[in-house]
């Protein structure tokens, strides 16, 4: 597991918008209650998730692509297959042609479209910070979550599993899970856009990397193993009422 350290952005990520702002006092009250109710009733239950399984940022990262509409026991053959031929490192990948890079990854799934993905993100790691993590956490959350979000295969989701799991940045991670989860439980409505759901953690919880972390791996731990999508197993779910 990758431990969290501690974070030092003077300018931390802020997300404002008109709909959070216009809440009433007591919804915003109600909100917050639920949220902090919801990682209580998971972490008392369920524990730590330990996340995220990786031996380095660099790692992370390498996992938040390859994770991509694929399960992590997937990502894990293929993270194993490159340290095997001691390739989990930048350079190296970097210079990997993308049809060996697809071989190596073949178990993730997509291979060649995320060998591609890979390439892109290495080539703006190269060339926007040397390669260097130091040098990548040093930016501001809000400008490099744009500067990621611009490489060609990295969305929100990606983009922000690297702030957050590999960089330590205080930024909440949502994926279908949360979506599903919190619709269920009447708290945002089933079309809504990934930055209104990340809003509602990052306006009513406190920006904490290590709760950020807990919570997004509890609820990913909650979807898969309770609220599945057509038969959700309430009766044994640490989240029912
Ligand atoms: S399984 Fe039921 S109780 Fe659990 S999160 Fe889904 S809807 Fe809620």
């Amino acid at each position: 597991m990758v431990q969290p350290r501690p974070f030092n952005d003077s300018t931390p990520l802020t997300i404002d918008t008109e709909r959070s702002r216009t809440k009433s006092r007591d919804e915003a009250a109600g909100l917050k209650r639920k949220l902090k109710l919801i990682y209580h009733k998971a972490l008392s239950c369920l524990g730590p998730q330990h996340w995220w399984p990786g031996d380095s940022p660099f790692e992370v990262m390498v996992g938040a692509i390859l994770t991509q509409n694929t399960n992590w026991f997937n990502v894990e053959k293929a993270i194993k297959n490159l340290k095997d031929h001691n390739l989990l490192n930048y350079k190296r990948l970097y210079n990997l042609s993308d049809g060996k890079l697809a071989k190596l990854i073949r178990s993730a799934g997509y291979y060649n479209i995320k060998a591609k993905r890979l390439k892109n993100f290495l080539k703006f790691f190269s060339e926007r910070c040397q390669g260097d993590i130091k040098r990548m956490s040093l930016a501001g959350t809000e400008a490099l979550r744009e500067d990621l979000l611009k490489v060609n295969g990295i969305g929100p989701e990606t983009a922000d599993s690297i702030l957050l799991y590999a960089l330590n940045k205080p930024v909440f991670v949502v994926d279908a899970y949360t979506k599903r989860i919190f619709f269920r439980h009447g708290l945002i409505k089933e079309n809504a856009a990934y930055e209104e759901i990340q809003d509602l953690f990052m306006q009513f919880l406190r920006k904490d990397v290590e709760l950020f972390n807990e919570y997004h791996a509890l609820l990913v731990r909650i979807g898969k193993d309770f609220c599945l999508k057509h038969k959700p197993r309430c009766r044994l779910c640490p989240l029912e009422e």
